[in-house]
């Protein structure tokens, strides 16, 4: 039984399958991430003005653009602070350039013309209360992104937490950052220091529950792994075969399209990576 004052809202953009939450407490509404492109944000928006309760502040939870690009749109115009533990404050910033460069591109209008960044540091262990909502924050360094954090939800009856891309809910991952093996971590991180329980809301694909699906993403990123270095030194492939090859190989894993680009995206810098690493 989730605590009834606290109700959580999920949001899918439009853009591409990516969601945000939000919060919502007796007094207001606390957005975790905000999508990607600047009509979702101001979808997500319209969506707090039909609740009806003022946006208390915004999370972002881990360093990637298709969570924290919209949060531009969705606070524009007033005063909402932005809160991140301090890596992810601190890679956005950093990769700024490189992510207009990339994404300005593909996305055009869509990828907001000024940035917003975060405007509140916290730290792992913090409790942060905003607005009626107070979180309790994990600060768990690079995994799916650069930097990731997972924020569990206090004053609550079954434990519901916000993973960020902890979890891709049965859609293929992005794996092109190059942190995998500290993603592994992260998941048998998560087994150990959240509640067996725990209700999930991740970034791409449905809220889910259970540590069943920690271990079906831990197992997708050790399928991952071994058709980079199954095709890359068994069978000498490289570039578009490899590519190929590896996504033969994760359709058996995971038999859908769902994100299917940022998979193949990611084989390339694996290969690179792992060749390196030798
Ligand atoms: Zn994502």
């Amino acid at each position: 039984m989730a605590d009834a004052r606290l109700s959580v809202h999920r949001f899918q953009a439009s853009l591409f399958p990516v969601n945000a939450y939000l919060v919502e407490s007796a007094s207001d509404v606390v957005a975790v991430d905000a999508t990607l492109g600047m009509s979702d944000g101001r979808r997500l928006r319209a969506r707090i003005e039909d609740i009806g309760k003022p946006l208390a502040g915004v999370i972002v939870t881990h360093a990637h653009p298709d969570h924290y690009g919209a949060v531009t749109a969705l606070v524009s115009g007033r005063d909402v602070p932005v809160y991140a533990v301090g890596g992810v404050d601190d890679v956005i910033r950093r990769d700024d350039d490189e992510k207009e460069r990339i994404l300005r591109p593909m996305f055009g209008e869509e990828w907001a013309t000024t940035r917003t960044f975060p405007t509140h540091r916290v730290q792992g262990g913090d409790r942060v209360s905003i607005g009626g909502a107070t979180f309790r924050v994990f600060d768990v360094g690079p995994g799916e992104s650069p930097h990731d954090s997972w924020w569990m939800l206090e004053s609550d009856v079954q434990a519901r937490v916000f993973a960020g891309d902890l979890v891709y809910n049965h859609m293929h991952a992005y794996l092109a950052d190059g942190y995998g093996d500290q993603w592994l971590a992260n998941l048998a991180r998560a087994k150990r220091e959240l509640p067996g329980d725990a209700e999930l809301f991740v970034g791409h694909g449905n809220p889910t529950g259970g540590p069943e699906i920690l271990d079906w993403q831990a197992g997708y990123i050790d399928a991952f792994l071994a058709a980079v270095r199954a095709g890359a030194e068994k069978d000498g492939l490289t570039g578009d075969e490899l590519t190929e090859s590896v996504a033969r190989r994760m359709k058996t894993y995971l038999p859908n399209d769902d994100l299917e680009f940022l998979m193949r995206l990611s084989v390339e810098p694996t290969r690179i990576r792992l060749a390196s690493q030798r």
